[in-house]
């Protein structure tokens, strides 16, 4: 018998912290399972005052991947929403953005950009004008400066992150550190605590976690998260997750057109045209071909 619910608030290799009430206990999986997420809500067994054991992870409404060698490994469950994080300086790379947007757009997980240190009044609308390609697909850009606008990033953001799960991602120097610590105050202690209960040693502090806000507000910081894991993905749900070819799909000459070099490509038609943004095909393409890569 079950005697407790809670959520996973972190993992390091097979080891788990757990959130339950107002506890946290150290929990492991029975036998050989790995396949519990930060985030997973979780039925545990007490086996001393301060661990346990996972007994049963509770269905989940998302799950996210990250790649692991050409495999999908978890990354986080329950997910709501996801921002990625870009910045004026130093540059961000299109692939990790739209990598992103196709990992969330597949878990069915909204998905907001935050343009951070718009005080970077040199490169401002240079980035602006990058970041439109996005907001022209539809998707939202919040533009905040976590260090020149600490009071007005909090504002912005807060409200947007009530009753949410959500997961912040970005290449490191973007500030997404700076923008955690604005929101959720203690997350350096967080962090201690964590590390220490999971024993991950003095110097590893790479492992995910999740800190609650209230009970209905959960932030997920993943530091050191290289890449989503796309390579679960079929060729349908790749194609889907580019919100910009969805009007264009089952207009290709062949039913089953792959958008490569077929004759009558819906897809690469609108490319030309320029309603599909040629780097974004190119990105498709490159899915496709990874997908076809993957190893079970
Ligand atoms: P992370 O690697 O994405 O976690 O980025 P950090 O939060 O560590 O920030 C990287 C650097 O950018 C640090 O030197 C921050 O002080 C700086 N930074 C963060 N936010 C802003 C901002 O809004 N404006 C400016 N000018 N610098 C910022
Ligand atoms: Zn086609």
């Amino acid at each position: 018998m079950s005697d407790l619910n809670g959520t996973v608030i972190a993992a390091h290799g097979r080891h788990y912290l757990v959130e339950a009430g107002t506890e946290k206990l150290q929990c492991v999986t029975r036998g050989k399972k790995s396949d519990v997420a930060v985030g997973d809500s979780v039925k545990l067994q007490r086996t001393s005052a301060n661990q346990a054991v996972i007994e049963a992870i509770d269905e989940r409404n998302t799950l996210l991947y990250r790649s692991d060698q050409y495999k999908s490994k978890l990354l986080a469950a329950n997910v709501t929403q996801l921002f990625i994080v870009v910045a004026t300086e130093p540059g961000f790379t299109d692939d990790l953005v739209s990598r992103a947007l196709v990992a969330a757009e597949a878990a069915g997980v909204t998905v907001r950009i935050i343009l951070n240190k718009i005080d970077v009044e040199e490169s401002l609308e240079k980035t602006r004008q990058r970041v439109a390609l996005y907001a022209g697909i539809g998707y939202p850009v919040i533009e905040v400066s976590a260090r020149a606008y600490p009071d007005a990033t909090r504002d912005t953001l807060i409200p947007l992150l009530q009753g949410q799960s959500s997961i912040l991602i970005g290449q490191s120097g973007m500030g997404k550190s700076s923008i955690i610590n604005l929101i959720v105050p203690d997350a350096d202690i967080a962090v201690r605590e964590i590390s220490e209960a999971l024993d991950t040693g003095k110097h590893t502090t790479t492992f995910t976690r999740l800190y609650f806000i209230d009970e209905q507000t959960a932030i997920i910081d993943s530091p050191g998260f290289q890449e989503f894991g796309l390579y679960h993905l079929t060729e349908g749900m790749l194609e889907r997750a580019f919100p910009e070819f969805r009007p264009h799909l089952g207009h290709c000459k062949f039913y089953n057109c792959h958008h490569i070099n077929e004759p009558d490509c819906a897809i690469r038609t609108a490319v030309q045209t320029g309603e599909i943004n040629p780097m974004r095909h190119a990105l498709y393409l490159q899915l496709l071909h990874e997908s076809s890569q993957k190893l079970y």
